[in-house]
């Protein structure tokens, strides 16, 4: 960096203080309503944006501007190695900026610094490059018709349309690449809802897809709030599909809204992870490993392996080990580089997670570590581990979305019952095995209720498709079968 050049988190923060406005048509424009609403840095509570705000009116004209470049627009009709080349020259450039995004990402949610630059960043960037690879080979397949005379019958891949996005708080850099990358490659055009709370990275990334030559109406971005401009988009009969990461409610309330036009949906939504510890497992990998599902990201992960199941011989070991871990981060603003874990994104999450450890004491857990309340500015909790609990306490059931682990010990090596306990929950996101018995290993692969098993590890990429279970979800991101989700199968046969 040459002298008087600013830094990069100079930059997220003079990018986070402009104006911002809505991206429609390829234009940056003012709110119809002209109304706007702050957005807060978690780590002091302190306004951090001022963002505008868009209503039904901004909806309707964003739909307008998709549709127009969808139905006989540039995008379905550009070959597809040229969408390839743009989404390509996206990540380049995303890569080009990752630093200030990384600086940009932490200031908005809080994450430490080091975790965007090593984790989100990357993931972004690979999720374009990924689905970039895509476009050139949706292809169709020759199909033998064995009905009556001769055909010659084959099906197309079709892009669906027009794909309304809605993005959470807890990655929204990530999300929303994981969005966008797979919805243009196919050849849909996109309307973009971040999350009120960290619409800044979206929005810079819908700067960078102008700089690198994305038509006009082919992406828009549109922030607000999900009561008013999620739900617009979400009824809108412009809008041929929605994809949605968030919660399992909302991710109701998005199946009725859908409903009234047959809207295409798909939704990845909330998880409560079982992680399991067979007797044989390298602990000195398990126990970093456990720790490290439940408190990355403050614990606000879809896939977060908040319930963890221990065979009774390691019960005490591991239990100890991940408190210490915990016990030994350093919690405070993700932009200093010390720290290991940021705030959570709101007062009323952290307020949210700690309603949950108090419940769960009061119901009869015992608070092994953590659970103090750390007071002062920012939205701050501490990496907590619970035991005792039981599987009907609302710790157990439900989603809590912060660094809260419930450890639980079992007894025999019955896979079957293990398999059961995990199971026992309305969620089917994901589900982790810490063993060196491959046969176990396959056996409890399989028996788990879940979208993405890993064994000795966790994570994600993008060629492995990702989604839930019973109510973690409908469809699939990621993959082969993320692609395909934004794409409609016609068969067409001919008769000879
Ligand atoms: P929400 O599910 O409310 O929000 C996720 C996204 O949906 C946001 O962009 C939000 O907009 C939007 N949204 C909200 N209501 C509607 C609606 N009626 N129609 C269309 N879009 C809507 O999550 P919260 O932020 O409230 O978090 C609450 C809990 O949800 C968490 O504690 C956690 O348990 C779970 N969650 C799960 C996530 C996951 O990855 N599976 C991610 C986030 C939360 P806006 O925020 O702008 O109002």
């Amino acid at each position: 960096m040459a002298d008087g050049e600013q830094g990069p988190i100079e930059q997220a923060r003079e990018f986070a203080a402009s104006k911002h406005q809505l991206l429609i048509d390829g234009k940056w424009v003012e709110p119809a309503s002209g109304k706007r609403f702050a957005s807060h840095d978690p780590a002091t509570g302190k306004p951090l944006a001022e963002l505008a705000f868009a209503d039904r009116e901004d909806v309707d004209r964003a739909v307008k501007a998709a549709r127009k470049a969808f139905d006989g627009g540039p995008w379905p009709a550009m070959k597809p190695s040229q969408r390839a080349k743009l989404l390509w020259r996206l990540a380049d450039a995303l890569e080009r900026d990752a630093e200030v995004f990384a600086a940009l990402e932490t200031l908005d949610n809080g994450k430490p610094i080091g975790d965007a630059r090593v984790m989100d960043l990357p993931y972004a960037v690979e999720l374009l490059r990924y689905n970039a690879g895509w476009a050139t080979k949706l292809n169709g397949e020759q199909v033998n018709p064995s009905g009556p005379g001769q055909w010659h019958a084959y099906t197309v891949r079709e892009p669906i349309g027009v794909v309304a996005q809605i993005v959470p708080w807890n990655a929204p850099l990530m999300m929303a690449a994981a969005k966008i990358a797979p919805a243009l490659a196919a050849g849909c055009t996109v309307i973009l809802k971040p999350a009120e709370e960290t619409p800044l990275t979206a929005l810079r990334l819908a700067h960078l897809a102008q700089e690198v030559g994305f038509p006009e109406g082919v992406l828009n971005l549109l922030t607000g709030d999900g009561e008013t401009t999620g739900a617009a988009l979400t009824e809108h009969k412009g809008v041929d599909k929605v994809t949605f990461t968030g919660s399992t409610e909302v991710g109701r309330i998005i199946i009725r809204a859908a409903a009234g036009t047959f809207k295409r949906v798909t939704l990845e939504l909330g998880g409560k992870t079982p992680s399991i510890i067979l007797p044989d497992a390298d602990l000195e990998r398990a126990i970093p490993g456990a720790a490290r599902g439940i408190f990355a990201n403050t614990g606000q992960v879809c896939n977060a392996g908040s319930r963890l199941f221990i065979h009774e011989r390691h019960f005490d070991q591991v239990v100890e080990g991940v408190a210490k871990i915990g016990a030994g981060m350093k919690v405070g603003s993700g932009l200093d580089p010390q720290t290991n874990m940021g705030p959570v994104i709101s007062a009323v999450q952290r307020d949210r997670v700690r309603g949950y450890v108090r419940k769960g004491v009061e119901e009869g857990a015992s608070l092994y570590s953590g659970g103090a309340e750390i007071d002062g500015e920012g939205y701050f909790v501490s990496p907590t581990v619970l035991t005792g609990t039981h599987a009907d306490m609302a710790v157990r059931r439900e989603e809590i979305f912060g660094p809260v682990l419930c450890a639980m010990s079992f007894s025999d090596e019955d896979l079957d019952r293990i398999a059961a306990e995990a199971n026992d929950t309305d969620y089917g996101l994901g589900a982790v095995i810490w063993t060196q018995n491959l046969s176990a290993a396959h056996k409890l692969a399989r028996s788990l209720k879940a979208g993405s098993v890993r064994v000795n590890g966790g994570g994600l990429d993008p060629a492995l498709p990702f989604g839930g279970f019973k109510q973690s979800g409908w469809g699939r991101e990621n993959g082969r079968e993320g692609i395909d989700a934004y794409t409609e199968v016609k068969s067409v046969a001919i008769a000879l």
